[in-house]
């Protein structure tokens, strides 16, 4: 027996709030549960800054991430297996993509990404291929197979099935998040019967399809998926915790940068501020060290580095109007230049801040972000594309769904405003009653 095909003695199971249980068989997988790349993934929040809104939303990408390989795991074990159009050497392959698919998210993603440019995928791909015990662990499957598992996950594999277990409208990777975001969070939406999809999903030349008798169970889906985004993962209060936690690391940057002496030294950020950083500095962080240094400078000399980490540590969140760009650019100009002489930096207290999402397309040949379409099994063996059978989908099909805010401190702009005369035209301005 090789390495590849080795089960554990004893099967291993996980116990999870979503699936019940997650089940493990192979010695591969269970090795790479134990690197310390992957128990790293304990640190890391799946949403962020959303536990500030949603106090439940504790749960960690390594749960997210034991889910999604649980629900591909349950497809080719349980609806795939034994059918001609499925390929069972690609199992541990595709088992793998889907345990390690967010191995290289960073702590609150979304901020640090943004504040020093860097892209998670491209850390996934780097752990996979780099000096770790992940890729240790991949390479003694064989020399190959650290690539191939980098491929699925960048979807540039060539089988296309595997990829699309792992990366498509309807994936393993979506049916676990919005399930575990809905129960961490508490909220209604976001339930649909996976267990019904599970079964009418067939493999397809080079997709899974779903059987046209499954067709209500993926609408709901869709629906659960379009509620999600915007009652949870585009909170306006959320992405105000987001804004300040982006401007609090940009102000640490631009301090570091101009040779501040930090009472409490930039240690793990300071070769990513000069863009000199190793694989080892990316995974030597997580949210716990982000903290540390927020609480820590909570007691800074620079006002505005203290002021946000303030914020964030203890939930003193901005305020926020409805702002559309291309109307009230103006407005924008108008305001910054007021913030600059009542005293506010608006580099860092007025924040301007863009959410979309497209819930369902078909597909547009030569369009940028080319999606692969759901596609429905009809009984006579024909493919249909699922807008056109559902009238639901049709509905918000390829339709995007854009919301802008403006975001900043109302409880500064509030001090001294009857003697500032400034700061009430600024409050004026905001409160839309220009
Ligand atoms: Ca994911």
């Amino acid at each position: 027996m090789t390495y590849a095909t080795q089960k554990l003695d004893e099967e291993k199971v996980f116990k999870d709030p979503v699936h019940r249980y997650i089940h493990v068989y192979d010695q591969v997988i269970w090795d790479l549960i134990g690197t310390s790349e992957f128990q790293r993934l304990r640190r890391i929040k799946q949403l962020g800054t959303t536990y500030l809104v949603f106090h439940g939303a504790e749960h960690s990408r390594f749960n997210h991430s034991l889910g999604v390989y649980e629900i591909v795991r349950r497809i080719i074990d349980d609806i795939f297996k034994g059918r001609p159009e499925w390929d069972e050497s690609e199992r541990l392959v595709v088992l793998c993509a889907a345990l390690l698919h967010d191995l290289g998210h960073g702590p609150f993603s979304h901020a640090f990404e943004n504040v020093f440019d860097l892209d998670h995928e491209k850390f996934t791909q780097a752990i996979l291929l780099g000096d770790t015990q992940i890729n240790a662990i991949l390479t003694r499957v064989s020399p190959e197979f650290p690539q191939h598992v980098s491929d699925v996950i960048a979807k540039t594999y060539g089988n296309k099935l595997v990829v699309s277990l792992i990366s498509s409208q309807i994936d393993a990777d979506r049916m676990d998040y919005l399930q575990r975001d809905a129960y961490f969070t508490g909220v209604s939406y976001g339930h649909f019967d996976m267990e019904r999809i599970l079964r009418v999903m067939r493999p397809r030349h080079n997709q899974v399809v779903i059987k046209e008798s499954g067709m209500h169970a993926v609408e709901d889906y869709i629906m659960s998926r379009y509620q999600m985004y915007w009652q949870v993962y585009f909170h306006p209060v959320s992405r105000s915790a987001e804004v300040i936690l982006t401007k609090a690391l940009h102000r640490a940057k631009e301090l570091s940068l101009s040779g501040y002496q930090f009472a409490y030294e930039p240690h793990h950020f300071k070769n990513f501020f000069n863009h000199s950083f190793s694989l080892k500095d990316y995974i030597a962080l997580d949210e716990g060290i982000v903290m540390m240094y927020f609480q820590e400078w909570m007691d800074e000399e620079d006002k505005i580095l203290a002021d946000l980490c303030d914020r964030f540590v203890n939930r003193r969140l901005f305020q926020y109007i409805e702002f559309d760009p291309a109307k009230d650019y103006r407005k924008l100009v108008e305001l910054e230049q007021l913030f600059k002489e009542a005293g506010i930096n608006p580099e860092y207290y007025l924040v301007f801040d863009s959410s979309s999402d497209l819930p369902y397309d078909f597909y547009r040949p030569g369009e940028e972000d080319e999606r692969v379409p759901i596609h429905l099994l009809m009984p006579n063996d024909d493919l249909r594309e699922l807008s056109r059978s559902s009238d639901i989908v049709q509905a918000i099909s390829g339709k995007r769904r854009t919301d802008h805010k403006l975001y900043f401190p109302q409880d500064l702009l509030k001090q001294d405003a009857e003697i500032n005369s400034v700061k009430k035209q600024i409050l004026h301005l905001l409160s839309g009653k220009s």
